[in-house]
């Protein structure tokens, strides 16, 4: 049975001590890629990435088990000018990282994949030189996949552009999480996880522009469909009603169901936890969600007292659906609803607008 630690945390650097030894992995003399989430340049208090003092003292505890090597890296979303330090520094992680933080993007290996959508991707080359993965997701909902937690958190293996193709190659969210999942399943190295539930992200527009929620929390497990199955349950959702986790455990690679699961420690459901629409689409599978994923599709829409015509959005559509006429447009006939540009908007101007708005403005052109 697959074990997974709640813990309420008081006490951070307890908390992170007491779930290394909760992943009863020993780190000594081991290269480990620490992988926070990183999605682009926003604050800490956003609640959009890692947050940056549970890096801080990840690297020490590691640090302190003697570790050969800490490396902290993530490939944010999109393309970006700027040194990567510089672009992200606002999320705190680089300065928290204490001299670990390296820049991935640049160098790529070919990963083999069993997937039906690519035999292959380029994923950076630290997969192929890590001895394992300590994989920091947030608790969040997203637009596409509903939740995002430990499984997809690992799609930032893929340099940022990348990444933006992958969506090119799937139809709908349901393909996008066996994607997610084949990805999951091709990496050569152990993935422990600890998730920051310390804030966490709720909302129609997760993974960057959902409501805030406290909730003082981090989990830890080494199976991370175990850890995303107990996300789903904090998060009042039937862990196999996402698409990740229901993949997941048809092909044996962790469990979808609570009976399947030991949670230790502060388990709770969060009150009030505000789901995205697309919840409608994921609890259909096969043709009839396909199609009823079709039916309410939602193209984002750019609220334009929060945009700046940064141009960010259309410079990071995998295919080039937006031009700016001066605020972002998106033609529907081009758009594959991937939501890279609500990710890689660093305003939040882009949000993704509920199942019923959607289907208006499908039925009026709009
Ligand atoms: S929507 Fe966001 S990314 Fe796009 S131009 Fe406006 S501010 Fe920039
Ligand atoms: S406009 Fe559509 S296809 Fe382009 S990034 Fe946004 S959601 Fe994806």
């Amino acid at each position: 049975m697959e074990r997974v630690l709640v813990r309420k945390v008081t006490d951070l650097s307890a908390a992170v001590t007491e779930a290394l030894d909760f992943l009863d992995y020993d780190f000594t003399g081991k290269r480990v890629w620490v992988k926070p989430n990183l999605l682009g340049p926003h604050p800490p208090a956003a609640g959009v990435t890692t947050d940056p003092e549970l890096v801080r003292s990840i690297v020490r505890e590691l640090k302190r088990r003697g570790v050969a090597t800490v490396r902290v890296a993530d490939n944010p979303a999109g393309r970006h000018a700027e040194r990567l330090a510089d672009y992200i520094a606002v999320t705190g992680v680089v300065e928290a990282s204490e001299g670990c933080f390296l820049d991935i993007a640049e160098h790529s290996i070919m990963l083999p994949l069993k997937s039906r959508f690519t035999p292959q991707i380029l994923v950076s080359s630290i997969v192929g030189e890590a001895d394992a993965i300590l994989n920091l997701p947030v608790l969040k909902t997203h637009a596409l996949t509903v939740l995002t937690g430990a499984v997809k958190n690992l799609f930032g293996v893929i340099p940022g552009l990348q990444k933006a193709h992958m969506h090119t190659l799937v139809k709908n969210g349901e393909e996008f999480a066996e994607l997610l999942v084949d990805i999951y399943q091709a990496l050569p190295v152990p993935v422990l996880s600890i998730m920051d539930a310390l804030r966490g992200m709720d909302g129609q527009n997760g993974p960057n522009g959902g409501r805030v929620l406290k909730l003082g929390r981090i989990l830890a497990a080494r199976n991370a469909v175990a850890l995303d199955s107990v996300m789903a349950l904090m998060a009042g959702v039937r862990p196999d009603r996402i698409h990740t986790n229901r993949i997941a455990a048809e092909r044996g690679l962790g469990p979808a169901r609570p009976e399947n699961i030991e949670v230790v420690g502060d388990f709770e459901v969060i009150p009030g936890f505000r789901l995205p629409s697309a919840r409608l689409a994921g609890s259909i599978t096969g043709i009839a969600g396909a199609t009823f994923y079709k039916l309410i599709q939602r193209r984002p829409l750019c609220d334009k007292k929060l945009c700046t015509r940064c141009r960010r959005c259309a410079n990071n559509c995998p295919v080039q659906a937006i031009s700016l006429s001066p605020y972002p447009t998106i033609n529907p006939r081009k758009c594959i609803t991937c939501y890279c540009c609500v990710e890689i908007c660093p305003e939040r101007a882009m949000v993704v607008p509920r199942a019923l708005r959607s289907l208006v403005r499908r039925v009026i052109g709009r």
